[in-house]
């Protein structure tokens, strides 16, 4: 059964069986004893946290990670259960947050690690041991201060991961540092074993890992934009060579249909000028709902009735016009795609990104607040 979204300005739907679909090709590619433990952070890569969260509680996905204590902290209050891994630092005027909510916190670094320990409450925490990326965690040259993090009375070390920074790289450069990344973290564990340390949880694998390095899994691995679907760019499909299903779609109303006569400017700054007597509609979608502006001027187009129509004129922050001249049956109140599906016209999210010169990631994870998100069921199109 297919269930249409028949109210709002513009919304995000999102395709369950394609998720559960992604989740079962992720789980697939790792031993069975590997667990997911899917990035949730950015509200979801855009997609809704709470929701996306939800739906892997429901389909036994026990844990999920996010970027801060915040967006930890929301899941809860929404009723996300399970492990809840905070990947990044938390001020420590929030850690009693972390304890509220029984998230888990990422040591940064052998100082924070001291921070946390002075809380004064037990906290759960996974160590972040920098293999190569330079960002976070502590350097794996650095035992002592490793072991030290286990002396740290208040802190219950659960788990230890480090972070690939070339896994989607397969030419020999990307191969050989990631293998000496996986290397070092397995020498940091070896070590920890040898020094007589109970060897917590372990985890390396963000998206491009799982796919290119399935060799490496842990106990855990992180996906995040493949659980969505996608990868980072189109060019790395082939290369992947898994079937996974975009689950996002962004719909907009169609508010009004107009006329143009040739001659008349339309949007902003009167940089549009028909060059034609021209039918437009106004879309109820705009930047500020993360439409990037450089669709603007014909640089993207949108599916609705039964055609492909351009976006004229610059995108607006709440609005953005399109050029219905070629399609007859689009009225007020229609619905149009701005990315997805619709009868075998696609706009995917790969369109968006390359318009923009990013990653799909980025178009993703910057989607509006303003866009409810509805989960929906049944194969749409
Ligand atoms: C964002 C993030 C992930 C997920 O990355 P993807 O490339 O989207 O799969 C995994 N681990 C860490 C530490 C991250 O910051």
């Amino acid at each position: 059964m297919i269930k249409l979204y028949k109210e709002g300005r513009a919304w995000i739907e999102i395709n369950r069986e394609n998720l559960h679909h992604n989740i079962r090709i992720l789980q697939s590619l790792l031993p069975s004893e590997c667990h997911l433990m899917p990035a949730v952070k950015a509200n979801a890569y855009g997609h809704g946290a709470v929701l996306i969260a939800k739906e892997l509680n429901a389909c036994g996905v026990k844990s999920c990670c996010v970027a801060t204590v915040a967006e930890g902290a929301e899941l809860r209050k929404n009723g996300v259960e399970g492990e809840i891994l905070v990947l990044g630092y938390t001020h420590p005027e929030q850690f009693s947050i972390l304890e509220q909510y029984n998230l888990i916190q990422t040591v940064v670094d052998y100082s924070y690690a001291k921070l946390l320990d002075i809380y004064g409450a037990k906290v759960k925490v996974h160590l972040k041991i920098d293999t190569g990326m330079h960002r976070l965690g502590m350097d794996c040259e650095n035992m002592a201060e490793i072991i030290r993090v286990f002396g740290c009375n208040n802190l219950v070390v659960e788990g230890i991961y480090t972070h690939l920074c070339a896994s989607d790289d397969t030419a020999p450069r990307g191969r050989e540092y990631t293998y000496l990344q996986g290397k070092k973290f397995y020498r940091v564990l070896a070590q920890l074993e040898r020094n007589g340390y109970p060897c917590p949880k372990i985890h390396l694998q963000s998206s491009y890992g799982i796919l290119h390095y399935p060799e490496l899994a842990g106990d855990y691995a992180r996906p995040g934009i493949a659980l969505y679907g996608v990868l980072s760019s189109r060019r790395d499909l082939p290369q992947a060579g898994v079937p996974l299903s975009p689950i996002l779609s962004v719909k907009a109303r169609v508010v009004l249909v107009k006329s143009l006569s040739r001659g008349e400017s339309a949007g902003y700054g009167l940089q549009y000028v028909a060059d034609k007597d021209k039918k437009i509609a106004v879309l109820s979608i705009g930047y500020a709902d993360g439409i990037p502006r450089s669709l603007s001027f014909g640089g993207g187009n949108v599916l609705v009735g039964s055609g492909i129509a351009p976006i004229i004129g610059s995108v607006c922050m709440d609005q953005m016009l399109v050029d219905i001249t070629d399609i007859p049956d689009v009225s007020q109140g229609d619905v149009a795609v701005v990315i997805g599906r619709s009868g075998d016209r696609e706009i995917s999210v790969y369109d968006l990104a390359e318009q923009e010169g990013t990653i799909t990631n980025e178009i993703l994870s910057r989607l509006g607040n303003r866009l409810e998100r509805v989960l929906i069921s049944g194969i749409s199109d």
